[in-house]
């Protein structure tokens, strides 16, 4: 295996925890909290879209007018700094005190780009699916981290030079292995459980396979003590 050089982080179940986001979405729908997210694990063991939730107890919702709703009522669909998982900080401070040149890249809408931004998170670039017109699981969006990387390093580097770290085996596992870049699969999250069941064709194939963040940092530097 190659020296790692740089290293890119999911953002919703790896560095952001949606619990509250989901919990919100609940309680404007009026429907329990606890029931909301039964529903959305069956969604995610059928392998469908966390909208298959909306759909299930709105049929026909509008996720756009929904949340045009959401905003004049004085609840927004919006997080912050309070919903990153404890560990994601110290985890990107730790990786670029190696040297490492740490990236954040995830499937979200352009709307939280400022947003990701203002979290002041120790990370040399910032991707947004929709700004770069490219989302996960098309290895496109593994080409563009790849892109992205070699320009912050100054140099070209190949995807096994690069560690991408995501909670989903669909979009994050999957797709990595197939483009040849090495990944950290981070067990936690909805989808990180569920779909952990489904996956023992390619959980063997991951270089570092997680719980949290905290033991991510000695894993990539004794990877590297090694190379
Ligand atoms: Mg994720």
């Amino acid at each position: 295996m190659s020296v790692i050089e740089a290293v890119f982080f999911d953002l919703g179940e790896t560095l952001v925890n949606e619990g509250e986001i989901y919990g919100r979405w609940a309680d404007w729908l009026r429907v329990p909290r606890h029931t909301f997210n039964a529903v959305l694990g069956g969604a995610i063991a059928r392998g469908d879209s966390y909208l298959a939730v909306f759909e299930h107890f709105r049929p026909g919702f509008d996720l756009a007018a929904e949340e045009r709703a959401r905003a004049e009522a004085g609840v927004p669909n919006l997080w912050g700094a309070d919903d990153l998982y404890p560990d994601a900080r110290g985890c990107l401070a730790a990786l670029k005190a190696q040297g490492l040149h740490v990236g954040v890249a995830g499937n979200q809408p352009k709307e939280v780009t400022e947003l990701v931004a203002g979290l002041g998170l120790a990370a040399d670039v910032i991707g947004i699916s929709d700004n770069w017109g490219v989302q996960k699981p098309d290895l496109a969006f593994f080409a563009r981290v790849t892109e992205e990387a070699s320009r912050g390093l100054g140099r070209p580097i190949g995807p096994d030079r690069i560690l991408y770290v995501g909670d989903r085996v669909d979009n994050d596992v999957r797709p990595a292995l197939a483009f040849g870049m090495p990944i950290a699969f981070l067990r936690r999250g909805p989808w990180g459980h569920v779909q952990s069941h489904d996956a023992a064709d390619v959980l063997p194939r991951c270089l570092f396979r997680l719980d949290d963040l905290d033991e991510l940092p000695a894993l990539v530097a004794a990877h590297n003590a090694l190379r």
